[in-house]
């Protein structure tokens, strides 16, 4: 366990790397550390934070997600921002710092907090707390959520700026605990996520998938609650975590009055979460040294050969960037949509597209728009004859052409070329929505 000091103020606190597939959610450890502040009379200041970090992360548990909350002495009216234990858990717009000593007592029982809510023995947990007067740089945040971070960069980081910081296990985790306090918060979606009651957890969910679908039609503003073409609902995991359920929104409104309207075996608690889902933030334009492993990029290129249909469904599209630069990309099976759209491609035609890499250069992709497509034709046809006025006959391949009639004839390159609509409309192709990733930009969820 390492040990940092610095002085007082409003808390920033990030955390992460709580949880292991068993079961858990950073989540929810950030929940218990909501009921801890109200417990001891400390203001939640803004709401809290649940925010998305590099989806290409090899060593992550699910969606790669840190949370960060600010605490200090609440200034002005209240909101809002959630429920535990049959009482309000509000928030303030504004805050005044803490006293140095209390605010050095109280990040030590989050510590605390944070330890009681992990997986601890868990291969892979690592928790982490960073505890900070100001919001860490946002250059962080864009680091983590489109590279990989080195841990010892972070801990520079955080010795500059002065931070407070507790790990267990390895330092990992203070990569996601800092970076989520360095996100701005900009362009934010939300999240009311909804938790089940200690005794249910490991047993089937239980959430009614047709409320789930009127509320989601009565609020237009919810996103992904579920899958029209899979009939998949996306509002609740099937991992043994604590989530009950996870409403989406574009706006927190219409969330907080979404929620009761879901039916669902009684919850424990639930927490409005501002994040940056459904952001696209992952995704950067092509980088001059090209796109590393692990990283993410929206470029536009053109398409240099065939589609080629592998086994399972996926298809691989060769295309070249605007630099001359040529990529592999992959339309996975399950995405539904993309396989589908890249099959119709044809060499000339112009598209944007999205996707990330692994450890080979392949991207896997994520999504594409049709900006252009290269002129389609059917089958060459014979040529009417000049003098007959009549169809001619093929005389077989590269012979050209001979009139049944007046056996005049006619060079190959006399075929009537005849163009056809293009194969698709313009315009974005998103994976159907059990496909999407947390991070991927929002779009149409009627697909293919
Ligand atoms: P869940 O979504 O269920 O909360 P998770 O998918 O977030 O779980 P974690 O157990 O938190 O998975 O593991 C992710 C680990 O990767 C954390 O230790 C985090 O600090 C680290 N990490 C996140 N982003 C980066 C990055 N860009 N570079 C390096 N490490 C990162």
């Amino acid at each position: 366990m390492r040990r940092r000091r610095h002085g007082g103020g409003t808390i920033w606190v990030g955390i992460d790397d709580t949880d292991s597939p068993r079961g858990g959610c950073t989540t929810w450890v950030l929940t218990e550390l909501l009921v801890e502040a109200r417990d001891q009379a400390v203001d939640v200041i803004g709401e809290p934070r649940l925010v998305r970090l590099n989806p290409n992360i090899p060593w992550k548990t699910r969606g790669n997600a840190a949370l960060s909350v600010r605490f200090g002495h609440g200034v002005g009216p209240t909101h809002r921002i959630g429920a535990a234990g049959g009482r309000a858990l509000r928030a303030f717009d504004r805050g005044r710092p803490l006293p140095a000593d209390r605010a050095e007592a109280f990040r030590e029982v989050l510590w605390q907090r944070v330890l009681a809510g992990s997986e601890r023995g868990e291969p892979g947990t690592d928790p982490a707390m960073v505890a900070t007067s100001r919001r860490l740089p946002a250059d962080l945040y864009w680091k983590a959520v489109r590279e990989v971070v080195a841990v010892p960069t972070v801990r520079a980081l955080l010795e500059r700026s002065g931070a407070w910081w507790r790990t267990q296990g390895s330092d990992r985790g203070l990569v996601g605990a800092a970076a989520s306090i360095a996100w701005g918060g900009g362009h934010p979606t939300w999240e009311l996520t909804s938790y089940r009651t200690a005794n249910r957890l490991g047993t089937v969910r239980r959430v009614d998938p047709l409320s789930v679908i009127r509320a989601s039609r009565a609020h237009p503003s919810l996103f992904l609650c579920h899958d029209p073409r899979t009939r998949r609902l996306l509002v609740a995991p099937h991992t043994a975590c604590p989530v009950l359920f996870g409403l989406r929104g574009t706006r927190p409104g219409p969330l907080l009055r979404a929620r009761p309207a879901v039916r669902s075996e009684s919850p424990d608690r639930w927490v409005l979460f501002r994040t940056n889902q459904g952001t696209g933030d992952h995704l950067r334009p092509w980088p001059a040294g090209g796109v590393g492993p692990y990283q993410a990029a929206r470029f536009r290129a053109e398409v240099s050969a065939l589609p080629v249909a592998l086994p399972g469904g996926h298809v691989r599209l060769s295309v070249t960037t605007r630099t001359g630069r040529s990529v592999v990309c992959l339309a996975f099976e399950p995405t539904k949509t993309l396989p589908r759209v890249a099959a119709r491609l044809a060499p000339g035609d112009r598209v944007e597209l999205w996707g990330s890499r692994g450890t080979d250069p392949v991207i896997r992709l994520e999504g594409l728009r049709l900006l252009a497509l290269a002129p389609r034709f059917a089958p060459p046809s014979p040529p009417m004859c000049a003098e007959c006025r009549r169809p001619t006959r093929s005389l077989g391949t590269a012979r050209g052409f001979r009139c049944p009639t007046c056996a005049r004839r006619y060079p190959p390159e006399r075929a009537v070329r005849r163009g056809l609509p293009p194969p698709l409309p313009l315009g974005e192709y998103h994976p159907t929505p059990s496909a999407r990733r947390h991070l991927a930009p929002r779009g149409p969820e009627e697909v293919l």
